[in-house]
């Protein structure tokens, strides 16, 4: 039985995300917010736990916000917010969570639990994601070959395999299948161990303070195939750098498979330790790059067929040509347009379906181009636009070419390296510096934040 105070405290949240429902698109509310819960809220602190590790990660990242700022509107003895990763049940969720021991993610093997399908408790693999699912094309037929090829040849061939791509590009899919795959093949011989590095990372910080670093050895280093998801996250953490480069080298002399995924290549990650990247160079990097049409039109009709929906071909032309980017978003309006249908909210012609696209991305309409980017920002500060571009070093241009930087990679999500391009052939690390930065002090510095959005104003403006 759940407490009245956790009853309580699932109303307020109720009611919070009401007004949070009416401040985003839909897909975005449905995707990130719908299954979040509010399970403590003391000292000035609100707990909100999250079903897995990556949803909570992009919460903390995009919306921690809007998020407070609706709490305060209700509260405004809430000054802070920590993000957890729901275990299987809420009322399973430890009360204490963060109070003791400080770390933020209290982990169990369970966490990583979608209601619909049981993760693997020993491997942590979710048998939702197969090759079998996962619609290959241009855009990551290598990095499905690659895949592929490790589980033929475990240990050997691609090793390790290093996977590297924007978000909601399929790299979690993937390496999930390579497990499974190995899993099923090979039964109880050889054993699979998928981990976010977000846990990796929690686990090293536990053992170091029950002074038991042996724990982790033991726990990763007992392996055949040690799966490591989005490995950034560890970058910078002196302590999980070490324990991951023992481990990496421990599995990879004895000729263990390792496979790691990144949102950027190797030598992209900032701070990543020189003898760490130089270890994942050594081995298979590939990238998985947006789907192009054909690839996002098989890929929705797989998502139906697995859902047991259908929709009509015009319709899916309609999804498959506009949401581009990221085929989780294409997975949310999806499920939207299927809303919709089921709702009988609208006929679902191809103005309708648009709209509902429109309503539901975050993202900017597909006219607008790096050009009007820099054009704009050059504008509002006032510069010339070669002096954005240039080279020179004094504030007056720097500041904007950061905003401009930034404005690329969040509008655009455009990669790094053509970033650099773009804003007169910097190199790749100046534009992951840069839009850092930025994306940093928007937390703290509401000028700033103000600005960005008068100036993402007359770029939508602009490209009309
Ligand atoms: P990433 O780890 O790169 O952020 P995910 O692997 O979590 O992305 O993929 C996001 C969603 O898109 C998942 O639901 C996944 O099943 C789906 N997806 C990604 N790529 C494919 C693909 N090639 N075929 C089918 N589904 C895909
Ligand atoms: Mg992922």
């Amino acid at each position: 039985m759940e407490n009245l105070e956790q009853q309580e405290l699932t109303k307020i949240w109720q009611s919070i995300l009401n007004e949070i429902e009416l401040q985003l698109p839909k897909a975005s509310f449905v995707t990130w917010l719908k299954n979040s819960e509010l399970v403590d809220k003391k000292d000035g602190v609100a707990y909100i736990a999250l079903p897995n590790s990556f949803t909570k990660a992009w919460v903390e990242n995009k919306y921690n916000k809007i998020i407070l700022g609706n709490i305060r509107l209700l509260d405004d003895s809430t000054k802070n917010i920590k993000y957890l990763v729901k275990s299987a049940k809420s009322s399973d969720f430890p009360k204490d969570a963060d109070k003791n021991n400080g770390s933020k993610t209290e982990t169990s093997e369970k966490q990583l639990a979608f209601p619909e399908f049981k993760i693997d408790p020993e491997t942590n693999l979710n048998p939702k994601y197969t090759f079998a699912t996962y619609v290959v094309g241009g855009s990551n037929e290598l990095a499905y070959a690659a895949a592929q090829g490790v589980v033929g040849d475990i240990g050997k061939k691609y090793n390790p395999l290093f996977i590297y791509g924007g978000v909601g590009l399929g790299k979690t899919h993937l390496m999930q299948s390579v497990g499974n795959e190995i899993k099923n093949a090979y039964k109880n011989q050889v054993r699979v161990k998928y981990v976010s590095s977000e846990k990796f990372t929690s686990d090293v910080i536990a053992a170091i303070r029950a002074k038991r670093a042996e724990d982790v050895k033991k726990k990763y280093r007992d392996v055949d195939v040690l799966i490591i998801d989005d490995i950034q996250f560890i970058a910078g953490k002196e302590k999980t750098e070490e324990e991951f480069f023992n481990t990496f080298n421990a599995l990879y002399e004895v000729n263990k498979q390792i496979v790691i995924s990144s949102d950027r290549p190797p030598k992209a990650i900032p701070v990543l330790e020189e003898r760490l990247r130089s270890r994942f160079e050594g081995g298979m990097v590939v990238d998985i790059s947006p789907p192009d049409y054909e690839t996002r039109t098989a890929i929705i009709k797989t998502k139906l067929q697995q859902k047991n929906k259908e929709l009509p071909d015009s319709v899916i032309d309609v999804i498959a040509a506009k949401v581009r980017k990221n085929i989780r978003e294409i997975e949310g309006i999806v499920n939207v347009v299927l809303f919709y249908k089921e709702q009988k909210r609208a006929d679902l012609t191809p103005q309708a379906v648009e709209e509902i696209i429109r309503k539901n991305t975050q993202h900017t309409p597909e006219n607008i181009t790096p050009n009007h980017i820099v054009r704009a920002t050059a504008n509002f500060f006032q510069i010339p636009i070669d002096d954005l571009m240039g080279k020179c070093r004094r504030k007056e241009f720097v500041r904007p070419r950061q905003v401009a930087i930034y404005l690329l990679r969040d509008m655009l999500d455009l990669s790094y390296p053509h970033i650099g391009d773009i804003v007169g052939k910097k190199d790749h690390t100046t534009a992951i510096h840069a839009y850092e930065k930025i994306n940093k002090e928007l937390n703290k510095n509401s000028d700033l934040n103000q600005k960005i959005i008068l100036i993402k104003d007359i770029i939508n403006k602009s490209s009309e």
